[in-house]
């Protein structure tokens, strides 16, 4: 019989990537009492704001809400935050609760192999060493989706993805095409419209544009947010229209929410003077289909008379420009393809080697899962934030990371004081949760006739399909008979 491992013992955990999740996972194991070492293959903290610097670049969900719970900032400048300032955030917190000092910079996590009840990692560098936790702290929209366009090499100016923005590359003045019609395209939309010379969008898939004012706060409205029960207030009131508005929304597709969801989009498009650019504008599939593109000025920028809204099909990439299907070429000086992320990777291409020599790219060869998107049964003590399945959309994705944590951070307990050296989840609870959540699916806004990224290879969405409320309560307190324990 082995022996019951000791209480108290020193843990050691390996986390992987340093942007909001990362440096929420170094911070709340840290006062686990265990020891950290963050691995970030950047040179910089701040995950999804450090790598996406493109002109117009915000969060589209109020600012005061996308802060860690412990670590609000009365000080926002407006009710929905610019990247850079999102950046200072999250750089902010990490320095001042100690977590910059941990993280191993340039350092990218190549292996992870499960061996004689510890983690062996290694890095890109050949860096080795031996860990009792891993958590994958990744993000989701990382690898950028550069689609194959015929002659795309041929292209005489700069062309480059919407999150590897090229700052030497010149725009104001000059004939700038973005391809794509999603959150990224939108924001591009409105903030280079006033500086380029012509501005065409490539739109293939039209999409619902939620409007929503940019308020700016007054200096009185911010040092009333200085009283945390106001702040929280503020937050609160943020979260319950969010939860039973659009989270309601998107599960129910005969809900009032969705309805009055579509309303507002419709209203918004209303707005487009010209009936053909409305109709060339208009979706035909239900609105929160696709993730919403939240903007109350991206119909105003597309009406303006130096941007075009091209609907023909790409046919292909000439040295001048964009070739449509119609025969048409469009001469560009920049190309921007703002044209989505792979979603399916999470921690990969890290090679991940659970138990007993179990290849994580084989248990996913059908796609990413995990039960309750934070474990994987034969993957002892590795744990996922942000991982498949986990509620997405427009709202905090700060809040679900840290309900995630607290739900691993419990698992990990078990661990310190000795009431196991392993947990995960085992394959029969993980393989009831993926079916219920599959028969979920059904009912939600997501297969209502859309092609989205909240859609896997066989149009099953990849997200949360239960309520917000069940989440918060699976989230609340493992259910250890659903975790094989050693
Ligand atoms: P996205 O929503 O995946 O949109 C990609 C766009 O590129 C779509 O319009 C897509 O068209 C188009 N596209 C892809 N391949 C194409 C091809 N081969 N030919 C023509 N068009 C092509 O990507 P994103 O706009 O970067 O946004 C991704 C996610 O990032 C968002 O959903 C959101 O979660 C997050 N985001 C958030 C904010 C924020 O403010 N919080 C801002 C930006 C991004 P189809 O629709 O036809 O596929």
């Amino acid at each position: 019989m082995s022996e019951k491992p000791a209480a108290n013992r020193h843990v050691r955990a390996a986390i992987i990537g340093a942007g909001m999740a990362g440096i929420l996972a170094t911070i709340k194991l840290r006062e686990q009492g265990i020891e950290c070492v963050v691995f970030e293959k950047a040179d910089r903290v701040g995950g999804t704001w450090r790598d996406n610097t493109y002109p117009g670049l915000a969060c589209d969900v109020p600012a005061h809400w996308y802060t860690y719970s412990f670590a609000r900032n009365p000080d926002w400048n407006n009710l929905l935050a610019e990247g850079h300032e999102l950046l200072d955030y999250f750089e902010g917190v990490a320095r001042d609760r100690g977590v910059l000092p941990l993280i191993r910079f340039g350092d990218e996590v190549v292996r992870l192999e499960y061996r004689n009840g510890k983690w062996d990692l290694t890095t890109a560098a050949g860096h080795r060493d031996s860990f009792d936790i891993v958590i994958s702290a990744s993000g989701v929209l990382h690898h950028p989706n550069i689609p194959h366009f015929e002659g795309i090499e041929s292209f005489d100016g700069p062309i480059f993805h919407s999150a590897r923005w090229d700052h030497d590359v010149a725009l104001d003045g000059r004939k700038v095409g973005v391809i794509g019609t999603g959150s990224t395209a939108g924001q591009l939309t409105v903030a280079l419209v006033p500086r380029v010379e012509r501005f065409d969008l490539f739109q293939r898939t039209p999409q619902w544009v939620l409007p929503r004012a940019n308020i700016a706060y007054t200096e009185e409205q911010k040092a009333s947010f200085r009283d945390p029960a106001v702040l929280d207030q503020l937050v609160q009131q943020y979260r319950t229209t969010t939860f039973e508005g659009y989270a309601t929304a998107v599960i129910d597709v005969d809900s009032p929410q969705l309805a009055a969801i579509e309303q507002l989009c419709r209203d918004n498009l209303a707005t487009v003077r010209d009936p053909v650019l409305r109709q060339q504008l208009t979706p035909d599939y239900r609105a929160a289909c696709k993730r919403l593109v939240i903007s109350d000025t991206f119909y105003g920028a597309i009406q303006q008379p130096n941007a075009n809204l091209v609907t023909s099909p790409i046919e292909r990439i000439e040295p001048g420009g964009i070739r449509t299907a119609d025969g048409v070429l469009h001469d560009l000086d920049v190309i921007v393809l703002a044209t989505g992320f792979h979603v399916d990777r999470f921690i990969r291409p890290t090679k991940v080697i659970g138990r007993g020599g179990v290849d994580l790219d084989d248990v996913w060869a059908e796609g990413p899962h995990a039960y309750l998107s934070v474990t994987v049964p034969d993957f002892p003590n590795f744990f996922l934030l942000g991982g498949p399945n986990s509620p997405i959309g427009n709202f905090s994705l700060i809040e679900i990371t840290e309900q995630q944590l607290g739900y691993v951070t419990q698992l990990i307990a078990g661990l310190l004081d000795g009431e196991y050296r392993e947990v995960s989840a085992t394959p029969e609870a993980t393989s009831r949760f993926e079916s219920e959540r599959q028969a979920a699916a059904a009912n939600t806004v997501w297969v209502t006739g859309c092609k989205s990224w909240y859609l896997d290879r066989n149009g099953i969405p990849a997200s949360w399909t239960f309520s917000h409320n069940r989440f918060i309560e699976e989230m609340a307190a493992p259910k250890m008979q659903d975790f094989e324990t050693r």
